[in-house]
């Protein structure tokens, strides 16, 4: 049996029909950006998202990237992130001119809110807490930290779309959130995608503004902005596959509540928060076999990934400011995890193939 990591054709079976007759439509209608299609896409994501606003943007960095230009984070000033998130969630700290600066995870592998306070001083502008792998944070607790100190908290939620802590929606916690559509994303268009939520009117004005060269209608401009939008393309196929997302978190969820019955005697697996709803954009396994694990799987057909193999502070971009040590339990997962594969087209028979292939290897 052969079980790729991703299956994203199987996904778009589901739409083709209706996305075909769509690009028709918008190809007859002349109307190729920010048009009916972004603006609908909008409503029914903030629908989705609880979330008051919704601003489409050209990619999940640009969402975070220009909330903290809203915000007006930029040289002098320090963000704190996550050192074992995904590259952007840092990257765009330093797009701003500002510093990043990373707090260590807990056991379910997000922002440790008990080491938030020891990362805090009078240049800390903001926080931006991942929801990783689709498993929220401890957000509430984040929250209030920050509120002590009068700092920004911005949710990179990418890797979440649909979680909820406590039953309320990642992404509205904060001051803001920032998705990615990305076609690997658990909402994922025919290429670059992303958007940002806000229940803050005059933030959300603003980055309605950057977005668009920072005009506020077709010849006035109000601030300096930029060009990051969602055409009408992929607004109108992020709108047809919307219409399935709980459906496919809910196969998603189905699937790690199989993975971890089956295998939580063999491995260690992600320790979720209590009271929330998690949507496994990955499903990470920890064992200090990691690496012949992950041989032993692909010799049997099964593609696995790490997410991610060097975490942030350790790449080579960051100079070696930091040293190995710096963040024990982003490091830790970089050495000891694995993510099986896992998205809602991938059948029960294939499940149990991959479980059956991760006993035999510890049995062996
Ligand atoms: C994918 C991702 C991003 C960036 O999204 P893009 O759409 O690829 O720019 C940011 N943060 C995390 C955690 C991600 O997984």
């Amino acid at each position: 049996m052969d079980i790729p990591f991703v299956d994203l054709a199987a996904q778009y079976e589901v739409v083709r029909n209706d996305f075909l007759k769509k690009l028709d439509e918008i190809g007859k209608s002349g109307q190729y950006i920010l048009g009916n299609e972004c603006a609908a896409f909008e409503a029914e994501l903030a629908e989705f998202c609880e979330s008051r606003f919704v601003i489409t943007v050209a990619n999940g960095s640009d969402a975070l990237f220009l909330i903290l230009k809203a915000l007006g984070v930029g040289p002098g000033d320090e963000v704190i992130t996550a050192p074992n998130s995904f590259l952007a969630s840092s990257w765009v700290i330093v797009a701003t001119g500002a510093t990043p600066k990373y707090c260590d995870v807990d056991s379910s592998f997000n922002l440790d809110p008990s080491k938030l306070e020891g990362a805090i001083n009078e240049r800390t502008k903001a926080i931006i807490p991942v929801h990783l792998a689709g498993i929220p944070c401890q957000i509430e607790e984040i929250c209030n930290v920050a509120g002590k100190y009068g700092i920004f908290v911005i949710e990179d939620c990418a890797q979440a779309i649909g979680a909820k802590f406590r039953g309320r929606s990642v992404g509205t916690f904060g001051i803001g959130g920032g998705f990615s559509l990305h076609p690997l994303k658990n909402l994922g268009v025919m290429g670059d995608g992303g958007f940002i939520t806000t229940n803050d009117e005059e933030l959300a004005m603003q980055i309605r503004l950057l977005r668009n060269h920072g005009l506020r209608n077709r010849d006035e401009m109000m601030r300096w902005g930029y060009n990051s939008r969602l055409d009408e393309i992929q607004a109108a196929l992020g709108r047809l596959k919307l219409k399935s997302l709980r459906e496919w978190n809910s196969r998603v969820i189905e699937i790690a509540n199989t993975y971890k019955n089956a295998l939580q005697t063999y491995v260690q697996i992600l320790d979720a928060p209590l009271d929330s709803y998690s949507v496994w954009h990955n499903f990470l396994i920890f064992t200090k076999n990691r690496d012949q694990l992950k041989n032993h799987l692909l010799q049997r057909g099964i593609d696995t990934r790490i997410h991610y193999p060097i975490p942030i502070h350790l790449q080579k971009g960051h100079n070696n400011e930091y040293s190995q040590g710096s963040f024990p339990n982003a490091e830790y997962q970089s050495t000891n995890s694995l993510s099986l594969p896992i998205y809602p087209t991938l059948d029960n028979e294939k499940v149990d193939y991959v479980i059956q292939n991760v006993k035999s290897f510890f049995e062996a």
